[in-house]
């Protein structure tokens, strides 16, 4: 049992007249919930980059929309966690571990009560300075800093506030994106195979489409913020779509993750100072392309726009939802490392990749698509540790709790972590505290298709298993 620190009779009657608005029991929170956040520009300065996203990544030297880490700090007296969202298509663990050693040191929050998210836009740059440029080794410690300085002015910002949560579907923005084709019909995979069940993307209105390898989730949940005044202070939204794209050529964009954040304050009438979070939910094989039924051409950002407009306008359908706005509400944070068996590439593996790498002309044109590509990822993927360490997390908020997977994490262990969960509200926010790959289940590494090829997926066969055994024991310990 916690000891309980009297309490000023301001905020005990404060507290008596939640308790008896919701009919339930006094809170014996230690204080009060308070609450920040912050918006720290991280958009590049010096060019050019590389946007990531794409096998041949493209130099970028023009900015379409800036780039932002999003932070929201919450506290309640005994515990204070951290929630960043950085516009990025991903971010390593070890960036983002110097990231929150930074933001520790400066506002004491520790790095396991710090959950930080990329939203996986694809027209951001890298952010590992992998070539060693001067520009990419500015831009690697701008975005370092700049994930940390969220973190710290959220900390600063800290007022009384009280917090609601909930969510409502959206399903006519999200597709799964890997199909069954018809008999005879699959193309081969980089490795030469032709015995794959299904293909990512496989183009709209292929003929050959059967059905999709699984469904999608169409929640756009919500964790709404709000200052003593009851004003909108920040709102961290999560929807499963893996982005949206439509750009029309090589420009630095967040993509519809920045939309969203523009367009939010509008839909909540809210003051200058509010921030809108978009954070990743479970789409690693979720995307925005309608493959069986037609769509109209769009222009550049076009699209963008539109399901930006559309998340924004279910959230803020959830946010009237929200019964009622909780001022007492108990944190929690557990954090767990676990490590993972990389999957290691057979001696066979390895000489194929090798004598892929020196083929030339004739034999080259009869290379499978993406063979060299693959063969490289390989080799590298063969120079790679023995075992992957990951960071899980979950952050209780009250009856509402958030689940960090560092992965590209496939559509239906999102929904499994959803039914299973004791608590009332669950969502997982994906690409958080690193970036391992994709994590299909073993149900869809048995069909095949890009996301469970070898490097494209790094760790053992079962791991969305492991991980998801541990979230929920986590959930259980936060629920006690
Ligand atoms: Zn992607």
């Amino acid at each position: 049992m916690k000891t309980i620190p009297p309490i000023p009779a301001l905020v005990l009657a404060a507290a008596a007249a939640t308790a008896s608005l919701l009919g339930g029991a006094p809170s014996t929170q230690a204080a009060p919930l308070q609450a920040g956040a912050a918006a720290v520009d991280i958009t590049p300065r010096d060019f050019p980059l590389q946007i990531r996203g794409s096998f041949n990544p493209p130099p970028v030297s023009e900015v379409h929309d800036p780039l932002f880490v999003r932070a929201i700090v919450l506290a309640d007296g005994d515990t204070t966690v951290a929630i960043a969202v950085v516009d990025s298509c991903m971010v390593a663990r070890e960036e983002l571990d110097r990231a929150k050693a930074i933001a520790e040191k400066a506002s004491g929050i520790p790095a396991a009560r710090q959950m930080i998210g990329s939203t996986h836009t694809h027209s951001a740059p890298f952010s590992n300075a992998q070539h060693q440029t001067p520009q990419e080794i500015a831009y690697q410690k701008q975005l370092i800093d700049g994930i940390a300085a969220a973190i710290v002015q959220a900390h600063a910002n800290l007022q009384p506030a009280s917090v609601g949560w909930g969510g409502r579907d959206l399903p006519d923005e999200v597709f799964n994106r890997r199909w069954f084709l018809k008999e005879g019909t699959m193309p081969a995979n980089p490795f030469g195979e032709t015995d794959e069940l299904v293909k990512m993307n496989p183009g709209a209105l292929n003929p050959d489409l059967v059905h999709p390898a699984a469904g999608t989730d169409p929640e756009v949940s919500i964790l709404s913020v709000r200052d003593a005044k009851r004003k909108p202070l920040a709102l961290l939204a999560n929807y499963s779509l893996h982005y949206v794209g439509g750009i029309g050529g090589s420009v630095i964009s967040a993509d519809y993750f920045g939309e969203f954040a523009r367009i939010m304050p509008t839909r909540l009438g809210a003051p200058e100072s509010f921030v809108a979070l978009l954070s990743n939910g479970t789409s690693g094989d979720i995307n925005n392309i309608s493959f069986s039924k037609p769509r109209p051409p769009r222009q550049p950002f076009e699209q963008i726009r539109l399901v930006a407009t559309k998340v924004a306008d279910t959230a803020w359908f959830a946010e009237r939802d929200i019964p009622e706005y909780l001022g007492d509400v108990k944190l929690g944070m557990v954090e767990r490392e676990v490590a993972l068996k990389m999957r290691v590439p057979t001696g066979e593996q390895i000489s194929r990749s090798e004598e892929i790498l020196k083929m030339a002309g004739e034999d080259e044109k009869k290379l499978p698509r993406l063979a060299k590509s693959y063969a490289e990822r390989i080799l590298k993927l063969a120079r790679e540790g023995e075992t992957m360490p990951i960071k899980l997390q979950a952050l209780r908020i009250g009856d509402l709790v958030i689940a960090s997977v560092p992965f590209e994490t496939f559509v239906e262990i999102g929904l499994e972590l959803k039914a299973r969960s004791p608590f009332a509200d669950t969502f997982t926010i994906e690409l958080a505290n690193g970036a391992g790959g994709y994590l299909p289940t073993p149900r869809q590494h048995a069909l095949g298709g890009y996301e469970t090829w070898l490097s494209t997926n790094k760790v053992q066969k079962d791991s969305s298993e492991i991980i998801v055994a541990n979230l929920l024991e986590m959930f259980g310990e936060l629920k006690k």
